[in-house]
């Protein structure tokens, strides 16, 4: 007996041995396939010094996904009604495709659709332009922004359901996929307070979380036609009351239903700037990619890193490849971020996104040297 069981002892040893052999080294995408940095595109008197950035901080902290935040700051062809004042142009993004592509850095371009079609008191391009996509047209925009307000107004959205709406948006989409020559293309799609409204005639009455998981589907069959990968924000896939996360990082609209409803090979980017949650299990559990995202608390960001590489080594080889990664996201412009990282703007805080991405990427580097 005690013979039987120590051959068993040395076929676990042995078992165990094999999967991962001593010494053996654990490169950071194995660890960590999605090293990420999320930021609002650069306005081109910016663009030298972000390149610069680039060059010298992310790629040597082995960054490998740039998420830009572009919007309307592109010259678009397609739309040029929709273009910012001032916008970068095809030569200078193919200078940021440049420099991403000598670092082995991915882009994935942002432009915000469904919500996020104002800003406080300022209406986005696409309902300026396009006021019949308002899924709210009779929700003025205030002159002095207020949260809260009688209307509920946090940002506007458009309207799903317009029979117009895709052809301009996804005309946009296209082509600044194509000028980024991304093989992914991130939708925003959070904090979407505005949706199946009673003052619609086409989105009223009809089950909300179905309207996002349609929207969420109809953005993903369109960019799955050109072989490229939908990322979203995770926050209205979460139950807002039941967790307690709330109606901001989470959903008290009725959205999170979606969760069972949108397709399986969405990447889910699940922000929590406060704690740092558990959640990804969850989406991970649905069938779902996630990343974690933190901001400004770097304590939280150095557990959350922690808890995504254990996410990894403690689940099923099912569950394991849908625990990407992380991505560092900043919400300053991308002119602001880099004042506070070169120092010309003093932030005496310790928790500010600066501090925030270093502490990320140091503890990223601190357990990919530990598991080599
Ligand atoms: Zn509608």
């Amino acid at each position: 007996m005690k013979h039987i069981l120590s051959i068993m002892l040395f076929a676990i040893c042995c078992t165990t041995f094999s999967q991962k052999p001593e010494g053996s080294p654990v490169k950071p995408d194995n660890m960590l396939p999605v090293r990420g940095f999320c930021i609002t595109a650069p306005q081109p008197k910016e663009l030298d010094e972000f390149i610069k950035f680039i060059d010298e901080e992310l790629a040597p902290r082995s960054v490998n996904t740039l998420i830009l935040r572009v919007d309307y700051n592109y010259q678009y062809e397609s739309h040029p009604e929709l273009r910012d004042s001032v916008a970068l142009s095809k030569k200078e993004v193919k200078r940021l495709v440049a420099v991403c592509k000598r670092n082995n850095i991915g882009i994935i371009p942002q432009v915000n659709l469904l919500g996020h079609q104002s800003w406080a008191n300022r209406t986005g391009n696409l309902l300026k332009v396009y006021p019949e996509f308002d899924e709210t047209p009779s929700v003025k925009m205030p002159e002095k922004y207020v949260w809260p307000n009688a209307d509920g107004l946090y940002c506007k959205s458009y309207c799903p359901l317009h029979p117009e709406v895709h052809s301009v948006v996804f005309a946009l989409v296209d082509e600044i996929c194509d000028v980024f020559e991304a093989d992914a293309f991130h939708a925003g799609m959070d904090e979407v307070f505005y949706i199946g409204e009673s003052q619609c005639p086409r989105c009223s009455g009809r089950d909300i979380a179905e309207l996002f998981a349609g929207e969420v589907r109809t953005i993903r069959d369109h960019l799955a036609i050109k072989g490229r990968k939908l990322w979203m924000w995770g926050d209205r896939l979460l139950d807002g009351k039941t967790t307690g996360l709330g109606e901001w990082e989470a959903s008290f609209n009725n959205t999170y239903r979606a969760i069972d409803m949108i397709p399986k090979d969405v990447v889910i980017c699940d922000w929590h700037y406060e704690r740092p949650d558990q959640t990804p299990v969850y989406f991970a559990m649905k069938g779902l990619n996630v990343v974690t995202c933190p901001w400004r608390v770097p304590g939280n960001a150095v557990l959350q890193v922690q808890d995504m590489v254990r996410f990894r080594n403690h689940s099923t080889p099912e569950m394991k490849d849908r625990f990407m990664g992380m991505v560092q996201t900043v919400w300053s412009g991308a002119g602001q971020f880099l004042d506070s990282f070169y120092g010309r703007r003093p932030e005496n805080a310790v928790n500010t996104t600066v501090n925030c991405f270093k502490a990320l990427y140091d503890e990223i580097q601190k357990m990919s040297a530990l598991n080599n």
